[in-house]
């Protein structure tokens, strides 16, 4: 669905879907978390679920939709 209005600076909002539950979040963090695993983009609550007693968990950062200039 195509809506005109008019103007160009539609805001552009990057999404970045969950490497667990594949929902996009606006938030994501960037973790390791299996032993031969790359960094994936995890949501919150996924990354509650992976963390406790994880021992190759690693934390590589916030991704965020909206960046700061
Ligand atoms: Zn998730």
């Amino acid at each position: 669905m195509l809506i005109e209005n008019g103007s160009q600076r539609a805001s552009r909002v990057r999404s970045k879907s969950c490497g667990r539950c594949q929902r996009e979040f606006p938030v994501l963090y960037r973790v390791k978390h299996q032993l031969a695993g790359d960094w994936e983009f995890l949501c919150r609550p996924c990354l509650e679920e992976v963390r406790p007693g994880n021992v190759h968990y690693q934390y590589g950062g916030t991704w965020k939709s909206h960046k700061r200039r």
